[in-house]
């Protein structure tokens, strides 16, 4: 007997997935930076030892594993999954095979990161915390500071993040300070949501203190709204960590790109991580004045894309400065995060510049 827990992954995807264009951003991100996923669910159903497996989406709209074999054979499975069912659920269903494929195949194939990570978030903890202070750190760019007990909080200080769950209407609604994310997903099926919630990076942090920066937007969004109006004395239930930057153990060049959402992602990690000797980043931010200079310039070269008159997620600059930037012989790595389409277009030029899968992770972080 298989159960399946519904996995809160960090994929931006709200479900049901009924748009093509929200499938294929799945698909190649589930094929980009979850290949070890669609090997282990190839190999279970194609009963199989094969050398790399892809998620394709055929032009009848149906869903098939490409495999291809240690003697360079291809083969395609299709996956009974109906892409124009108005319920489809990709994630649950994609997570239910790996489930299976692991019932099936043990130790025999090597625990995934999509594994690793729902252990991990089976461990996360949920701090109770407060606003304490905001202030500006750019244009839009609005540091919350919340205190807490956090002594429990571990990290790497890499791009560790948390789930941060605020009260939808703050006038009528207080949170019990144990609310935890279970009781955040059973309001989820609900009709009358009370709180709201998003994954938010932890900028810095000590036993009593987290800050993190939120990027504030001019939609509706439930956080963006919540950080614009945020002041002392606001509660918020804070969940997690988790953390997806996880590079070789050794490489020589970091190469880090990021909108405004990611930065706080790409300053934690080019500021403790010492396993590269240098470091070079491509941040995509308003106009120079909503430049965060680094205040550890050692090592690292910092480049700042004005996105001017463009709107945000829509810009086409960050994509044509890495077009012109020429990659390092060898021994990088790439990490980068921000609007879901524009992270696609980026990761297929350093697939065609030749980057392998292992070289990279780029990701999204929020959807236009
Ligand atoms: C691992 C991870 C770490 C993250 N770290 C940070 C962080 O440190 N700081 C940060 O600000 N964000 C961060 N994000 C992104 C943040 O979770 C999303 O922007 C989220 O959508 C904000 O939720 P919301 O309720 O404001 O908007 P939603 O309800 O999700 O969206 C409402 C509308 O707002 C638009 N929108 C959402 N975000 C933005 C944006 N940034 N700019 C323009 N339009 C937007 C959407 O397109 C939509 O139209 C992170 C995301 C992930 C997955």
């Amino acid at each position: 007997m298989i159960t399946i827990i519904i996995y809160d992954s960090i994929s931006f995807i709200k479900l049901p997935m009924n748009d093509s264009k929200e499938i294929t951003l799945f698909v190649d991100n589930y094929n980009s930076n979850h290949s070890d996923a669609v090997l282990l669910v190839a190999n279970y159903l194609s009963k199989n030892h094969n050398l790399s497996a892809e998620i394709i989406i055929s032009k009848n709209k149906q869903l098939n594993l490409k495999t291809t074999n240690k003697n360079k054979k291809e083969e395609y499975l299709v996956l009974d999954l109906d892409l124009n069912s108005k319920t489809l659920d990709f994630k649950t269903f994609f997570i239910g095979l790996i489930y299976q494929a692991r019932e099936k195949l043990g130790s025999d194939f090597p625990k995934t990161k999509i594994e690793k990570d729902i252990e991990k978030s089976l461990h996360s903890l949920s701090f109770y915390s407060e606003v304490n202070e905001t202030k500006f750190i750019s244009k839009n760019i609005k540091e919350i500071s919340f205190r807490g007990d956090f002594r429990n909080l571990e990290t790497q200080n890499n791009d560790e993040f948390l789930f941060v769950i605020v009260p939808l209407d703050k006038r009528k609604t207080f949170l019990d300070k144990d609310y935890s994310m279970e009781d955040y997903r059973k309001q989820m099926s609900q009709e009358k949501k009370i709180t709201a919630g998003a994954y938010y990076t932890i900028r810095n942090f000590s036993q009593d203190e987290i800050k993190m920066w939120f990027v504030l937007h001019s939609h509706s969004g439930n956080l963006g709204n919540w950080a614009e109006k945020a002041k002392t004395g606001d509660q918020a239930i804070l969940w997690g960590p988790r953390s997806m930057f996880s590079p070789p153990k050794r490489f020589d060049h970091l190469i880090l790109l990021a909108d405004e959402t990611g930065i706080p992602a790409m300053k934690t990690i080019c500021e403790n991580n010492k396993n590269f000797s240098k470091c070079t980043t491509f941040y995509e931010v308003i106009d120079e004045s909503s430049q965060i200079p680094t205040s550890e310039k050692n090592k690292i070269l910092e480049n700042w894309i004005h996105r001017e008159d463009d709107e945000p997620g829509e810009g086409h600059k960050l994509l044509e400065t890495l077009k012109a930037f020429k990659l390092p012989e060898n021994n990088f790595y790439i990490f980068g995060a921000g609007e879901a389409r524009q992270m696609m277009k980026i990761r297929k030029l350093f697939k065609e510049k030749g980057v392998s899968k292992d070289q990279m992770h780029i990701t999204g972080y929020w959807k236009k």
